[in-house]
């Protein structure tokens, strides 16, 4: 099979891949990368545009898996969509918020380009996306290929407990079978259950490895981490200070409203509201009502009800009290400027009453990573608009990943036992301890760390 890598960026960018498999041909994933801007944050396309792509099948609905999707569209419009019954909810969602936060970035930082495409190419394109259950085998191949003779390959999504809708793809030719994790989670969340990937078996695997990179320490469990953020939550509360957990829309910040919900259920805490942003409380909903599909802990719990909801509008933040002890789960997991996660830290970072709490990843290059660095006392600058601050809040941090940790990924690919395994997902050394242990452990595996639009017959 011919594998093609589209992701313009080694590390973790735009996901989508590109497969040949017995002359059908997939597209997996379509994403934008979080860090570029304007059309350099586009998966390359062009560098498959001749081809005749039957299917785009979508492993979840996080934007550097589904975020131009529209796009990809543009290339290969004969292609009918597919994605895990869930993610179908979402995608619509996401993909509309994307034109918004386009249309914003286009006003604010002047970037001519946006918005990569419009509302109306959404609602365009929608009916074409189909949604399917997990664990059902579905054919995608072109209908006049079919009709031809040609058997067509089928696929299948896999429980990836990652995020609502998180999916592994498993592709099944006549000869041949490939396996994309896109991004999974092997440990029990709050909400969600681990990915459900038994008896997975594939002749190449294509893997993430998020968290090649981090080592776990000794005696380290979710729970005591959990206890550890409950506890460091009701010391600020106490001290009447406010605190600001920077989460992703979809995933994150729903894993932390269970655990607040859980806590004000148990007199943890006391009750009071909770502020959110717009499109958390979109997704919050999404959890809520598909509750009962999903592979999840606590299926009774509905976020909605159980707590007090609050969502914040236009500028709000910008004016609140922030000595009255206020819980804020904002939907900005880097910070980044004109969002309300930023103007918030903006007016926390002084204030050692006030606390910030980190539960996710941060890039370095933005505010929260730059924030994440700074030592107590430290002065640095946050941000353009920003300047500089000096850091006296209180900043935690708190492991509660929604990414499989690099052991279990590691068991994983003996499990699969694939003749061939492409690292992808991931920052350089933690690729490179994957391919290092790969070695090691499973000598008879070829491990590939593809470059951006190579081809590669696997
Ligand atoms: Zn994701
Ligand atoms: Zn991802």
């Amino acid at each position: 099979m011919r594998i093609v890598n589209l992701n313009p960026d080694t590390n973790i960018g735009a996901s989508s891949w590109f497969l040949d498999i017995e002359g059908h041909r997939l597209l997996m994933d379509a994403g934008v990368h979080p860090k570029r801007e304007g059309r350099d944050a586009l998966p390359r396309y062009d560098a498959v545009k001749d081809e005749e792509v039957d299917a785009i099948a979508i492993s979840h609905c996080h934007h550097d898996h589904v975020g131009s999707l529209p796009v990809g569209l543009r290339y290969f419009p004969q292609a009918h969509v597919l994605m895990p019954e869930l993610s179908y909810f979402l995608v619509e969602r996401v993909l509309h918020n994307s034109v918004n936060v386009m249309k914003r970035q286009r006003d604010e930082l002047g970037i001519r380009e946006y918005p990569l495409f419009s509302h109306d190419e959404v609602d365009e394109i929608a009916p074409v996306f189909q949604g399917f259950k997990y664990n059902r085998e579905v054919d995608w191949a072109a209908f006049h290929k079919t009709r031809a003779g040609l058997i067509s390959p089928t696929l299948e999504f896999y429980d990836a407990g990652h995020a609502l809708g998180s999916a592994g793809i498993m592709v099944r030719g006549q000869k041949e079978t490939i396996f994309y994790t896109g991004d999974v989670c092997f440990h029990d969340q709050t909400i969600l259950k681990r990915a459900r990937f038994e008896g997975v078996k594939a002749d190449v695997l294509i893997m993430e490895t998020t968290r090649g990179g981090r080592e776990i320490p000794e005696g380290f469990t979710r729970e005591t981490e959990l206890d550890r953020l409950s506890q460091s939550i009701q010391k600020v509360l106490e001290r009447k200070g406010s605190i600001l957990i920077p989460t992703f829309a979809l995933g994150r910040t729903q894993e932390i409203l269970a655990l607040l919900a859980l806590m004000m259920a148990q007199k943890k805490l006391p009750s009071q509201p909770i502020y959110i942003g717009g499109l958390g409380r979109v997704f919050t909903e999404i959890y809520d009502l598909e509750a009962h599909r999903t592979h999840r802990q606590y299926p009774d719990l509905q976020l909605n009800e159980s707590l007090n909801l609050v969502v914040l509008e236009q500028g709000q933040a910008d004016k609140m009290r922030l000595s009255g002890g206020r819980i804020f789960v904002i939907t900005a997991g880097m910070m980044s400027e004109n969002t309300a996660a930023h103007n918030l830290a903006l007016r926390m970072i002084g204030d050692p009453d006030q606390a910030i709490f980190f539960v996710g990843y941060t890039d370095p290059d933005t505010p929260g990573g730059r924030l994440r660095k700074a030592q107590h006392g430290e002065t640095f600058i946050f941000s353009p608009s920003g300047g500089e601050v000096t850091r006296r809040c209180l900043i935690e941090e708190f492991d509660l990943t929604a990414h499989a940790n690099r052991g279990d990924l590691l068991d994983f690919v003996g499990a699969v036992g694939p003749r061939t395994v492409l690292l992808s997902h991931g920052e350089t050394d933690a690729r490179n301890w994957f391919e290092s242990q790969i070695n090691s452990r499973y000598p008879g595996i070829k491990v590939i760390q593809p470059k951006p639009a190579e081809p590669i017959l696997a």
